[in-house]
């Protein structure tokens, strides 16, 4: 009764729509979920679909993929994720050299659009005029991250998955093979697991002696209930500053600090911007810190004070509105943005972590990754390159 082909570890955005696909393909998966309610990074995200940042042939095709899997959604699920095609708009601080970002984001799948002051104003009436040299105008999908995941696991169930609410402690596996899970209730047994654990991924690898190049950072964000106040766009700015330093944080210099967890700040990156759903709440961020010790505390006064203080600057009339201080963490990985593979020192054991950008390449992924883990074969799979 607790016997499954494959086993996925974490209901966030990765091990949902993973799950989903797996099951599409008639395998028996559980999946497992530490946490009874939904409080994750991806309930924490934007939801913004990010379909014009490939920059090669694999990504290129994932972007084309992802956003043609976005607009067949609903259908699909049977449900309303609230997907609508929004404007992205990337703020341009006065200090920054205009030319030079237009030419640094050439190298993306869709080129931007750059927008003056009053271009950008006119499509983005809560920016101050003040506080920006223009913008760069993307095209960009958008869903409700919440509601996604929910409709994925609702017909992941439909399709005969099973979900349970329990913490893994434990992946068994006997002479470098893998026999199933431990939780904090249960025994299951499968040939196969799948770590989406998120920033979890990591510890659930260390405890298994695999040591693989992937990572966490603390992001901090507000979330606002509704209002009559109307963002048209998603708001962030032109910087890559969050990306730049969790490569240069993964660097071979820097990967003994992830050996000896603890509370120093190696990075704090704070991007101001902000989404407006469908039902007229917001989600404003973000601060992004990289803090080895997973457990670490953040002062969320201080915390809170440095996003609001950010977002006046750009969008001065959300600044002021009352809301919720979150945290979460969120995995990325390096070399790669994304890592969806076998692991080759145990067999039976995956991971389908790690994602930049994971609200488009998730979804063509999770679809490659499950035709190979049934098939053995996939044309995407096949082109990653090696873990180490
Ligand atoms: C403010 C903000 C805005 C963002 N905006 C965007 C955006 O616009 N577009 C975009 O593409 N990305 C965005 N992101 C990033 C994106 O939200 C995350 O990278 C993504 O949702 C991560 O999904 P995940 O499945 O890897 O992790 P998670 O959503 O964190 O899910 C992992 C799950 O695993 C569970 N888990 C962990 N350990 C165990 C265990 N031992 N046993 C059982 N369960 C376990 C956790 O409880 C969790 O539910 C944003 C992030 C933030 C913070």
């Amino acid at each position: 009764m607790n016997s499954y082909d494959v086993i996925v570890i974490g209901g966030g955005l990765t091990g949902s729509v993973l799950s989903y696909e797996l099951a599409k393909k008639k395998v028996k998966v559980l999946l497992l979920e530490k946490d009874a309610s939904l409080n994750n990074a991806t309930t924490s995200s934007y939801g913004g679909i990010s379909y014009w940042g490939g920059t090669d042939k694999l990504t290129n095709q994932l972007c084309e993929e992802g956003i043609n899997i976005y607009r067949n959604l609903r259908e699909e699920l049977s449900e309303n994720i609230e997907f609508r095609e929004l404007d992205l708009l990337f703020t341009i601080d006065p200090s920054q050299d205009v030319e030079k970002l237009i030419a640094d984001y050439q190298k993306f799948y869709i080129k931007p659009e750059f927008l003056n002051i009053d271009e950008s104003k006119q499509l983005e009436p809560l920016l101050n005029p003040n506080a920006i040299s223009g913008c760069l105008k993307f095209p960009q999908g958008h869903v409700n991250p919440e509601k996604m995941i929910l409709a994925y696991q609702k017909q992941f169930i439909k399709l005969g998955g099973k979900i349970e609410k329990e913490l893994v402690t434990f992946i068994k596996n006997k002479h470098n093979k893998i026999e199933g899970i431990q939780t904090n209730k249960n025994i299951y047994f499968s040939p196969q697991v799948i770590i989406s654990a998120g920033a979890f991924s990591k510890q659930l690898l260390e405890n298994l002696g695999l040591n693989l190049p992937i990572y966490f950072s603390h992001a901090q964000l507000i979330k606002i209930p509704s209002s009559e106040i109307k963002l048209r766009t998603l708001v962030m700015p032109c910087t890559s500053k969050r990306l730049d330093t969790e490569k240069e944080i993964t660097g071979e210099e820097r990967i003994s600090m992830w050996k000896n967890p603890n509370n120093e700040i190696h990075s704090d990156v704070l991007e101001a911007g902000a989404i407006q759903f469908l039902d007229g709440s917001f989600c404003l961020g973000q601060i992004s810190q990289i803090i080895t010790n997973i457990d670490t505390s953040i002062n969320s006064k201080v915390s809170e004070r440095r996003i609001r203080e950010a977002i006046a600057k750009v969008l001065p009339s959300l600044s002021v509105l009352q809301g919720t201080w979150y945290n979460c963490q969120v995995a990325f990985s390096q070399e790669m943005p994304f890592q969806a593979r076998k692991i080759e020192e145990i067999e039976g054991l995956s991971l389908f972590s790690g994602f930049t950008s994971p609200f488009v390449f998730v979804p063509p992924l999770a679809r490659h990754f499950a035709h190979y883990l049934v098939e053995n074969k996939d044309s995407i799979i096949e082109q990653l390159p090696s873990l180490r």
